[in-house]
């Protein structure tokens, strides 16, 4: 059982020290919003301390004075997480890297980029794109920090043609948690080269060390794109489209799902119904959005042909080409927009980000909502229909948050079985935090449960990195 100190008057001098008056907050001095991420359903925890760091340096020096005296400490980027990973289940230290928002250097002949933690989603993209660049990963949230990215091993809309956040990272600055520096990986292709710390590391959720630095990996920029909606007349039919996509040699950018439900919420919350809830006076069950990227139109043509080819022969009740560069952003903002419009028309919230093999999706999706309608609780789902991975949120406008807690305990512990069952893994992309632990725990079993906490253990003895997260159950709550 892991044990903490507090933070005295003294300690708290000479972590005021390290940062400075300016950055270091304490008591009321602390943004409430500290206390919590984009789920506050899991709780709220506020620290005692919280610091904006800048550099590597002053990481290493609060973890020193932290490990000195078992001060816990979490590190916090923009706060966008899912899972309540970023939350200070004990208090202590929250150290935050939003400062350390940096571009560093661009190498254009390796193709990679060096930034600090706290750079945004949005300004790496906006700014490897000015650089003729691409940075691939694409998770929906822009305001997140790519050090946040890289702790949850951040998947998003562009996975199925180029991977994850891990895919891209070749090195990182790590300060562990007695606040020794280290460094992981390089600027090299391939490596085999001893046990990987630097893929350990991607996805360890501030649990083994605070990453202050990295060199991402770029691509060109593809010259140009189109996307095309296909509407179905249910889920299923919808689903079994995919590996159709895939076996045709198409290579897409992207394959997002959508049901009608989330089609109509999307609608009502942008004022702009892209997405066709009809189709020749039919109803609409479910979509696919799909994103091709190329070198020249006349390639992006003959996919589209394709495409049309194969989903006349699916099924499909159209297919949509998003053709204006106007009519382009507003499909993408609205599917951006999908987990803002569901927070925006309902109360209480709570999610899950499931990945099964993509021919499991259809009964993944039937028996939640067999779930939802048995527990009165509504279910709303979309997902990266490519890779398998859905976003299913629980809501409810009238239910009082303890019994609306109770009820989804009751679909969430079935529905993490059914995936199980189905092969499939707790998290695509969002993450563990404290709120999908028992998950974890339950997915990968005991011997590989203790394992992880072993290496946990190795990384952070005292146990003061984001404790209670991921596979640590030692926390006394
Ligand atoms: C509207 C919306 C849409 C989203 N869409 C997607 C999506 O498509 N795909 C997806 O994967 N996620 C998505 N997310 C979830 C979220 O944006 C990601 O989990 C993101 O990676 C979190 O980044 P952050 O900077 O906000 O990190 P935080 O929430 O601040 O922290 C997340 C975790 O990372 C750790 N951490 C942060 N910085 C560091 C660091 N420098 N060193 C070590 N550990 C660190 C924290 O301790 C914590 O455990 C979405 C969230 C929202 C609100």
């Amino acid at each position: 059982m892991a044990t903490y100190n507090k933070v005295t008057p003294e300690i708290a001098k000479r972590l005021k020290a390290v940062v400075g008056e300016k950055r270091f907050y304490q008591g009321e001095g602390i943004d409430p919003n500290y206390s919590h991420d984009e789920m506050p359903i899991y709780g709220k925890y506020m620290p005692e301390i919280a610091v904006d760091v800048e550099t590597t340096e002053e990481v290493s020096g609060i973890m020193k004075i932290c490990s000195e005296n078992k001060i816990p400490v979490t590190c916090r980027g923009a706060g966008t997480g899912l899972v309540g990973g970023c939350v200070p289940l004990p208090g202590g230290v929250v150290l935050c890297t939003r400062r350390m928002n940096k571009i560093l250097h661009y190498d254009m002949d390796n193709l990679v980029v060096r930034i600090q933690p706290g750079v945004l989603l949005k300004d790496l993209a906006a700014d490897a794109l000015a650089h003729g660049l691409m940075y691939p990963p694409d998770p929906g949230e822009k305001t997140a920090t790519v050090g946040g990215n890289i702790a949850t091993n951040a998947g998003g809309m562009r996975a199925v043609k180029y991977g994850v956040t891990r895919d891209y990272v070749l090195a990182l600055t790590v300060v562990l948690a007695d606040g020794r520096i280290i460094e992981l990986g390089k600027t090299v292709c391939k490596t085999s080269s001893g046990y990987s710390l630097l893929h350990l590391m991607v996805g360890s959720e501030g649990t083994l060390g605070i990453i202050t630095e990295m060199t991402m990996k770029l691509i060109p920029n593809p010259v140009c794109d189109v996307s095309c909606l296909v509407p179905f007349r249910d889920v299923d039919s919808c689903i079994s489209f995919v590996p159709k996509i895939k076996l045709a040699n198409l290579d897409p950018q992207s394959i997002e799902f959508m049901d009608s439900d989330i089609v109509t919420s999307s609608a009502a919350f942008t004022g702009n119904p892209i997405f066709p809830e009809t189709v020749n006076n039919e109803e609409v069950g479910a979509s696919l959005l799909v994103t091709f990227v190329g070198t020249d139109e006349e390639e992006l043509d003959q996919k589209m042909i394709k495409l049309g080819r194969i989903a006349e022969e699916a099924g499909a009740m159209d297919v949509l080409v998003v053709a204006t560069s106007s009519n382009k952003k507003a499909a993408w903002s609205a599917r951006s927009s999908f987990l803002t419009a569901i927070e925006a028309d309902t109360k209480l919230i709570d999610e899950m980000d499931v990945v099964v093999p993509v021919d499991k999706i259809p009964a993944f999706l039937i028996y939640i909502r067999g779930l939802g309608e048995e527990q009165g609780i509504r279910i709303r789902n979309f997902g990266h229909a490519g890779d398998g991975n859905l976003h299913i949120y629980c809501c409810s406008n009238d239910l009082e948050v303890e019994e609306f807690k109770r009820r989804v305990k009751v679909i969430m512990d079935k529905a993490y079985a059914k995936c199980a069952e189905l092969e499939g893994q707790v998290s695509g992309e969002h993450a563990i935090g404290h709120a999908k632990m028992g998950y974890l725990r339950e997915s990968v079993g005991e011997d590989v449960f203790r394992l992880m906490g072993e290496i946990k253990k190795v990384f952070d003895p005292d146990y003061i990195l984001n404790p209670g997260k991921v596979c640590d159950a030692t926390l006394v709550r």
